[in-house]
């Protein structure tokens, strides 16, 4: 073997080895996903062939070949709980393939496999084990006996080195419904050799044997899944291999352990740098190194791919990953102090020479990842705390079990893991239900399992036709014909999708929405609501139905609406070149969105702009419309006529993608949205709002044209309407000021004789004073206009008597308020606390408030309440100094 093989250089020798096959060397697609919504991530290297599978794409080429970025942490492949505990499992991790679409099969695909492990890296064929598929009599597929004999021609002596496996492991599908067909693995045994001795390889090969480990599946397409389960052959045949790269490098390098490869040796070094914890020491550290190293690369590519850590979707896959590999230092490490954003260098270096976005984003990683980690760490602290709380209760309660209702809230709520819960409660002497948190968990699962299912029936095909030919950049009419249709139904409410031989609808992508419009037949009028895009098919969405597939359509966008975001889009390309020029060449696009009413900006940015800067960008972006440039647009060029052009440089297309560039003046983007012919159209641009999203991420919205118009009117409108209610004919701002002023005196006023005539009041309180245990109680209900009065005459009270305690209601704004007062001596001596007596008080008034041991108040919503809250406060005196 080739021991001394840098990861580096292995992953060229296999791209040598496939182009030496002629295969198109292609690079990685972006590893979160944008216009598919079946997967949040690419979790395999065929995700981004999945159109020319599907048949709504032609290749390129008929053979490719490349290493593709991977996250399995969610839906169908989630290694996520495994990562860190075995050594082969990744949450990210590089899959090397190669394809053939409708070209060389079985044959091929396997020999060159045996010739690349074998011959090329030198693998010995006594470690080597591969899988066929067995068979399945009921759905009529045959044991997959050409791929048998394939390998059987590979092995010197095959003997016991060709297993059979069901469906779960040798039949691969893309979905319910789709391409699909039997598969074929190979299996290496790294084991020593005297472990080998005792136990043969093929007893342990998919077992999950750490050392005996899947790193290559080779799949066969040849059949399509019908909505009803029934398999039917597929007309073009196609190959999708995959391999783990970095199980690959394991077994070339002569390692056990993936984290024993250069790829990961690096960072490890690092973290042990920091924390002072070595790898090879002792279980607990290893895994929290593992974990750690493992998941910065996740969160690193995801950042890179511009998935910023949030609260829903993708964004909370990434900040779970995130929370887990903090969590795992926090515990294991004992590191309490932000760290993983200080690896980012180390990975930017190891990683960046084929991944060159991860040093281009540097900086942005190194920053997102502070500030998240830095805010689990408080909820960690926060979470810490409420488990202290829950287990005095439950201490209390006499009970030594926390429900796993109170589990799964800590988990859901404070993103607090329930492994760490249950540490925290063993190291208690107590436990946690843990069947309880898994049925609140699979509840809220199913619940939105329930919110997102989808019932798709199967694609009528009315013509063949690949690829929906957009015609809508000139024309927002065109003679149509249906090319497929279906039925779906979602949370109950039945649609329409079609698809047409060519359109002149936009589908929503790129932040730009989908058009609407109609689709029109001698016979019907089908209303499109919306026109999405499904991978590369172009679906127009519609509630009605369709009688005539067959006849000819004439499809009608909307034309009002698709003016009105053409502005909007065209805006936001001169805001960007606005924001560029005024702030800097670090403004990058994160994120927009384009409708008809309105645009939404998002941008790399780290501090909030200053009226000025904000004044400037929108004078420059009304500059260039005053203008009136012409569009042009450049088509199909390719990414380096493009950067040569002026264009940003973009990571993350999909292979094969040519761009298109779109200029206005000296605003040059890549962009395959809608446009205005010329800027002047767009009237006026006006930004409404500015403010941050996220850590180094500022949104800027604005209109423009007729909504622009709409909004200045309005605001010069209320500052009419408020001039001639002042009866201002000159400076509002000076009228509004002076009336600020004098509303401020006149409440002070109010105040000061409120306080005196409150404080007739209190001496005729005062004198119902009752002695209990020698402390003076003091209750009623005094009616004043303002909490800050109420505040006011507690003060004085205060002020004038050392051993007192107060109780006061009042009604205000029909409100009920209470306050309560507790001299010093007495918090101090007689363990009394202002903030308990309002606890235990407040519920009279349907209300709830709190403050300190001498001073506490309440709000509520019951004043009728107040009386038996006061004679409350006086039995809880009486019971707490009696
Ligand atoms: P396993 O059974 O080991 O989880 P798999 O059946 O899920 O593997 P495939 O879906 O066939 O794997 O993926 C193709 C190849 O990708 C595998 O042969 C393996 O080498 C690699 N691979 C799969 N999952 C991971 C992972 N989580 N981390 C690293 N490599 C992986
Ligand atoms: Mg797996």
């Amino acid at each position: 073997m080739l021991f001394t093989l840098k990861a580096n250089e292995l992953r060229k020798l296999f791209f040598d080895f496939f182009r030496s096959k002629e295969h198109l060397i292609v690079p990685s697609a972006p590893m979160v996903m944008k216009n598919d919504p079946t997967l949040m991530f690419t979790n395999a290297g065929m995700n981004q062939f999945k159109d020319i599978f599907l048949g709504n794409q032609l290749p390129l080429n008929r053979r490719v070949a490349n290493s593709q970025k991977c996250l399995r942490v969610s839906g169908k492949h989630n290694d996520l709980e495994e990562v860190g505990h075995d050594t082969y499992h990744h949450t990210m991790f590089e899959m090397l393939g190669n394809w053939s679409f409708g070209d060389y099969f079985k044959k091929e695909a396997i020999e060159w496999a045996w010739e690349f492990l074998v011959k090329r890296l030198g693998i010995p064929e006594d470690r080597l084990y591969s899988t066929i598929f067995e068979g399945s009599p009921e759905e009529e597929v045959q044991r997959d006996n050409e791929a048998f004999n394939c390998w059987k021609g590979c092995f010197t002596n095959p003997e016991g080195k060709i297993l059979e496996g069901s469906k779960k492991d040798n039949f691969w599908e893309m979905g319910e419904t789709g391409p699909c067909g039997p598969c074929s693995e190979i299996h290496v045994d790294v084991r020593d050799e005297s472990e080998r001795i005792k136990v043969p390889g093929y007893e342990l090969v998919n077992k999950g044997h750490p050392q005996v480990i899947e790193i290559w599946n080779l799949v066969f397409i040849q059949y399509n899944r019908l909505a009803n389960g029934k398999l039917e052959q597929l007309p073009a045949r196609h190959v999708d291999t995959g391999m783990g790269f970095e199980r690959l490098c394991m077994v070339v390098q002569g390692k056990k352990s993936n984290y024993d490869t250069d790829i990961f040796q690096a960072i490890i070094s690092q973290i042990s740098a920091i924390t002072g914890k070595k790898y090879g020491v002792n279980e607990k550290w290893d895994i929290a190194l593992r974990v750690i190293a493992d998941h910065l690369r996740a969160i690193a590519f995801s950042i890179a791919d511009g998935q910023m850590p949030s609260n829903n979707k993708a964004g909370y896959v990434i900040r779970r990953i995130l929370r887990r590999a903090v969590r795992f230092g926090y515990n294991n490490l004992g590191t309490e102090v932000p760290f993983l954003h200080r690896l980012v260098p180390v990975l930017a270096d190891a990683m960046g020479d084929t991944y060159p976005e991860l040093r281009t984003s540097k900086d942005h990683i190194t920053k997102v990842i502070l500030e998240e980690e830095t805010s689990f760490l408080k909820t960690l602290g926060k979470g810490l705390k409420l488990i202290e709380k829950k287990i005095a209760e439950l201490r209390k309660e006499g009970s030594n079990v926390l429900p796993g209702k109170a589990a799964f809230e800590l988990y859901d709520t404070f993103g607090f893991p329930v492994d760490l819960t249950q540490l925290i409660l063993k190291e208690n002497g107590m436990m946690t239900d843990i069947t309880g948190f898994e049925n609140e968990m699979e509840n809220q699962k199913s619940r939105s399992r329930e919110d997102a299912a989808v019932e798709a029936g199967d694609w009528t095909i009315v013509r063949e036709t690949s690829e929906t030919k957009f015609t809508g950049y000139t024309n927002t009419e065109d003679d149509v014909l249906i090319s497929k249709y279906r039925k779906i139904k979602f949370k109950g409410k039945k649609s329409l999708q079609v698809i047409l031989n060519k359109t002149p609808f936009y589908a929503e992508s790129g932040g730009q929405v989908g058009d609407t419009g109609f689709l029109i037949s001698g016979k019907e009028k089908i209303e499109v609501i919306d026109t999405v895009r499904e991978n590369n098919a172009v679906i127009h969405v519609s509630y009605g139905s369709l009688t005539d597939p067959l006849a000819r359509f004439h499809a009608v966008v909307d034309i009002e609406k698709r003016q009105m975001t053409a502005n909007n889009h065209t805006a936001t390309h001169l805001i960007h070149f606005a924001l560029r020029s005024v702030l800097g060449k670090h403004v990058e696009q994160k994120g927009s969105l384009v409708t008809p009413d309105r645009l939404r900006f998002d941008f790399s940015h780290f501090t909030k702009l200053t009226k000025e800067e904000l004044k400037k960008v929108e004078e420059i972006a009304n500059r260039m419309v005053r203008e009136s440039s012409d569009i042009k647009v450049s088509e199909g060029v390719s990414m380096k006529e493009a950067l040569d052009m002026g264009a940003m440089a973009l990571f993350g297309e999909k292979y094969g993608e040519t761009v298109r560039v779109v200029r206005f003046g000296e605003s040059v983007e890549l962009c395959g949205g809608t446009h205005v012919g010329n800027t002047g159209s767009i009237g006026i641009i006006k930004i409404i709002s500015e403010g941050g999203i996220a850590a180094g991420i500022r949104r800027i919205e604005a209109v423009t044209a007729a909504k622009a118009e709409e909004y200045i009117n309005e605001k010069i409108e209320s500052a009419n309407e408020v001039a001639s209610l002042l009866k201002s004919t000159g400076n509002i701002k000076e009228s509004v000021e002076k009336l600020i002023a004098e509303n401020a005196l006149l409440k002070k006023n109010i105040e000061k004789s409120e306080t005196q005539a409150a404080s007739v009041i209190i001496r005729e309180i005062e004198e119902k004073a009752v002695l209990i245990k020698g402390i003076r109680f003091i209750s009623g209900k005094i009616s004043v206009g303002s909490a800050e009065t109420l505040r006011n005459i507690a003060f004085q009270v205060r002020s004038s008597s050392d051993n007192t305690v107060l109780v006061l209601g009042a009604e205000i704004n029909e409100k009920a308020n209470i306050l309560v007062m507790v001299s010093d001596i007495l918090v101090k001596d007689k363990n009394l606390d202002a903030a308990a007596i309002i606890k235990e008080i407040a519920g009279e008034i349907n209300g709830g408030g709190g403050g300190q041991p001498f001073l506490a108040s309440a709000g509520g919503k019951n004043p009728s309440g107040i009386q038996s809250a006061l004679k409350k406060a006086e039995e809880y005196i009486r019971r707490k100094v009696e």
